[in-house]
């Protein structure tokens, strides 16, 4: 017998080499360009830091070629470790809880800490930074028992302690929301920061400008309720 085998028409994607470098911090630039033009806002208006925790210090150079200044890490001894292999003129942030025995390494490291979370953190962080140590308060404004960060009602009297330090100086605050599917369901807890700080700011006499909030799936949310630094990992580097 002879069988004739048709050609078989299996339908096959186009291969898009989209996932360089290059191209993901593209995309990324384009949607927080057009959640500021979206919001009214000027594009300097927010920061984009690259946050390269678990990543090699390979990808964090690759990422600063493409001229990209600001990196965050959440954990002190990575950091410690991964630093020394990057370009110097890079500026870290710390975005991840803090123990206040790290607090030494850590004012050392870091140029801003996102996630101060108790007076006695800040007071370590006070005692140690050898230059002035701008921070941030996190906050836990859905009240989530898992999540680190300040209850909103400490907020205030923690900004008035801050303001008797020598070192630290607190611009702001930053809040991880809980992680829904849908990133509008973020947007309630983005507005209770902004909120929140709003009312902080005008009960203290200190001026609070700094909102870090946002990262990779609701970033246009942030940007558009007020963030001043957005923290992208996945959408520039890849899954975790
Ligand atoms: C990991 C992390 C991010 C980045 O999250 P992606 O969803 O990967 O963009 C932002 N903020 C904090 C505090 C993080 O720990």
């Amino acid at each position: 017998m002879f069988y004739y085998y048709p050609k078989m028409h299996i339908h096959q994607e186009p291969k898009i080499m989209n996932d360089s470098f290059e191209n993901r911090l593209k995309k990324v630039e384009a949607r927080i360009a057009t959640a500021c033009r979206n919001a009214g806002r000027p594009r300097e208006s927010v920061r984009l830091l690259a946050v390269s925790k678990t990543k090699p210090a390979q990808m964090v150079c690759e990422a600063a070629e493409y001229g990209l200044r600001l990196f965050g890490e959440n954990k002190v001894q990575e950091a410690q470790i991964k630093i020394p292999n990057c370009p110097p003129q890079l500026e870290w942030h710390l975005i991840g809880h803090l123990q206040s025995n790290k607090a030494k390494l850590a004012a050392q490291l870091f140029r801003m800490i996102h996630s101060v979370d108790s007076l006695n953190l800040l007071e370590a962080l006070d005692q140690y930074a050898a230059t002035p140590l701008p921070i941030l308060f996190q906050v836990n404004v859905s009240g989530e028992a898992s999540k680190s960060g300040m209850k909103p009602d400490e907020v205030a009297a923690a900004v008035e302690a801050a303001n008797q330090l020598s070192k630290v100086e607190v611009h702001g605050l930053m809040t991880i929301p809980p992680f829904t599917p849908d990133p509008e369901k973020a947007r309630a807890h983005f507005v209770a920061l902004r909120a929140l700080r709003d009312r902080v700011q005008e009960e203290t006499a200190t001026p609070l400008p700094e909102l870090s909030m946002g990262m990779s799936h609701d970033l246009e949310i942030a940007i558009e309720e007020g963030s001043t630094w957005v923290r992208i990992g996945t959408d520039l580097f890849g899954a975790r």
